[in-house]
C-alpha cells in the first residue's frame, strides 16, 4: 500500500501553505479539478490575500485566544514578504487590505511553486471516501486508485460556503468520527434578506455603521432586491443570529442633532422629506419619511423632536428575515472546537497525527484579507510542526 509521511486533504489556501512546509513526500489530495479555486475567485479575481492590520481582534471564535499563537508566529508580514520574493505586484485597496495588481492566479502559482520546491505533490479529482487509524497509521480509501497510508493526516477541507464550488462538511465529519467536538456552524460574511421590503431601493448605497451583537462596522451599506448587503452588512452578519435585530447608523461620525439644527436654520421652509434627501440618498427619502412619520416643514420641528430624529438616524433598527445562506456566504462560522486542538501545532490533543487547519476550524476572520491570513498562519503552524517531528 503506497505510504506518505503526511497527507493533506484539501488543496485550498491552508492546505497548500501547509504542504509548502510539511517536508518532502507530502501528498495533497483534492476532489476539485484545480487547486486553490477559492483563491482564484477571491477578491473579485484579485485575491485580498492579507491585511496589514491583522490581529487576533479581527477573528471570531469560541476561544478568542486560540488564534493568537499561529497569527503571531506567521504574520501578515511573513506572507507579504513571500509575495514580494515571488515578484507579485500588489497594492493596498482600503483599510490595510492587500490585493494582487494582476490576478489571484499569481498567489496560486506561488503556493504551487513553494510546495513543489518543498518536495510535496498534488493529486486532484480524487475524493477520500473513508479514513481510519489502525493504532499505528492512518488509512485512506479513495474514489480513484489504491488506498493510501500516512503517519500525519491534515484536514484542510474548508467550510460549507459555496457548495457549488465543492465545499462539503467533510472536515466536520472526520472531526466527529475521531471524537472531536464541532461547534455549531452557520454562514458568515453573507448578505441579509428582508423579503421585498427594500426591492424598490435596489442599487442604493451609502456609508453607514452596522452593528449586530458585536463591534460596529463603518463601511458601505448596499440596498439589494433581496435585502441589505455591502461590506458593513457582511461584516455585521458574522455576529448576527436568526431572529435578532441589527442597528444601523445612517449618519455615522457626525453630530446629527447639530446637522439637523443647521438644516432647520438654513432650509426651514423645506418639508421634512426634502430635508431627508439632503442627508441621505434621495431615493431613500420617501421611505424614511413614511417610516418615521415625518410631515410638515422642518421649521416646525422643536429641538426635542430634532433630537428624537437624530436618534432615529443613528439607531435605525431592523430585523432581517434571514441570510442568503451558504450559497453566497464567504465563510463558515464555527467548526472544529479549538479546545480539542493544540494552538501551536493545530494537532488534535486526543488524536496524535491528526491536524485541522484553515476554515474548518472554529476561527473566522472579518472581511478584508483576514480569512486568508488565518489559512496561511494555521497552515504554516501545522506544516512546520510536522516538519520538526
Ligand atoms: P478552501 O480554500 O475552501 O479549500 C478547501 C479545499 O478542500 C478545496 O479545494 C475543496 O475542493 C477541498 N475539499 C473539500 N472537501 C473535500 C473532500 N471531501 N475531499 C477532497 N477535497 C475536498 N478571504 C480573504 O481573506 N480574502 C478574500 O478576498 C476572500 N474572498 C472570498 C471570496 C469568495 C467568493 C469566497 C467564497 C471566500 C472568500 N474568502 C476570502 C474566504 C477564503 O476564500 C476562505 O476563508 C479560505 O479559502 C479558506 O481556506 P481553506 O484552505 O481553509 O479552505
Amino acid at each position: 500500500m503506497p505510504h506518505h509521511p503526511t497527507i493533506i486533504i484539501g488543496a485550498g489556501a491552508a492546505g497548500l501553505m501547509c504542504a509548502a512546509h510539511a517536508g518532502p513526500g507530502t501528498l495533497v489530495i483534492d476532489h476539485a479539478k484545480a487547486a486553490g479555486e477559492k483563491i482564484r475567485i477571491s477578491g473579485g479575481g484579485r485575491c485580498n490575500f492579507t491585511n496589514m492590520y491583522a490581529g487576533p481582534e479581527n477573528f471570531i471564535s469560541g476561544n478568542p485566544h486560540f488564534a493568537k499563537s499561529a497569527l503571531a508566529r506567521y504574520t501578515q508580514w511573513d506572507f507579504i514578504d513571500l509575495v514580494a520574493r515571488h515578484g507579485i505586484p500588489y497594492h493596498e485597496k482600503t483599510l490595510g487590505q492587500l490585493f494582487c495588481d494582476t490576478s489571484a492566479k499569481d498567489i496560486i502559482a506561488m503556493l504551487l511553486d513553494e510546495m513543489a520546491k518543498a518536495g510535496a505533490t498534488l493529486r486532484l479529482q480524487t475524493s477520500v471516501t473513508e479514513v481510519y487509524h489502525d493504532g499505528n497509521q492512518y488509512h485512506l480509501t479513495l474514489s480513484e486508485g489504491a488506498p493510501l497510508t500516512c503517519d500525519q493526516l491534515v484536514i484542510a477541507s474548508g467550510g460549507k460556503s459555496i457548495p457549488k464550488m465543492g465545499a462539503t462538511g467533510f472536515g466536520y465529519q472526520i472531526a466527529s468520527q475521531f471524537g472531536l467536538p464541532v461547534t455549531e456552524t452557520r454562514p458568515g460574511l453573507v448578505p441579509l434578506t428582508f423579503g421585498d421590503t427594500f426591492k424598490a431601493y435596489s442599487g442604493v448605497s451609502l456609508p453607514a455603521r452596522v452593528t449586530a451583537n458585536g463591534p460596529g462596522f463603518d463601511e458601505a451599506l448596499l440596498f439589494t432586491h433581496r435585502g441589505l448587503s455591502g461590506p458593513a452588512i457582511l461584516q455585521a452578519s458574522s455576529y448576527w443570529h436568526e431572529g435578532e435585530d441589527i442597528s444601523i447608523n445612517l449618519l455615522p461620525n457626525q453630530d446629527v442633532f447639530q446637522t439637523l439644527r443647521d438644516l432647520r436654520a438654513r432650509a426651514g421652509a423645506k418639508n421634512a422629506s426634502t430635508m431627508l434627501a439632503e442627508v441621505l440618498p434621495s431615493r431613500l427619502a420617501p421611505y424614511f419619511a413614511e417610516q418615521w412619520g415625518l410631515t410638515g416643514n422642518l421649521a416646525d420641528y422643536s429641538d426635542v423632536r430634532l433630537r428624537e430624529l437624530a436618534e432615529q438616524f443613528q439607531n435605525w433598527t431592523v430585523r432581517p428575515t434571514g441570510s442568503e445562506g451558504y450559497r453566497t456566504a464567504e465563510v463558515t462560522l464555527g467548526g472544529v472546537d479549538t479546545d480539542a486542538l493544540n494552538a501551536r501545532t493545530m494537532e488534535a490533543k486526543a488524536q496524535p497525527g491528526l491536524y485541522f487547519i484553515g476554515e474548518v476550524v472554529d476561527v473566522t476572520g472579518w472581511l478584508g484579507g483576514f480569512n486568508f491570513q488565518w489559512a496561511w498562519s494555521s497552515g504554516w503552524a501545522a506544516g512546520t510542526a510536522i516538519a520538526e517531528l
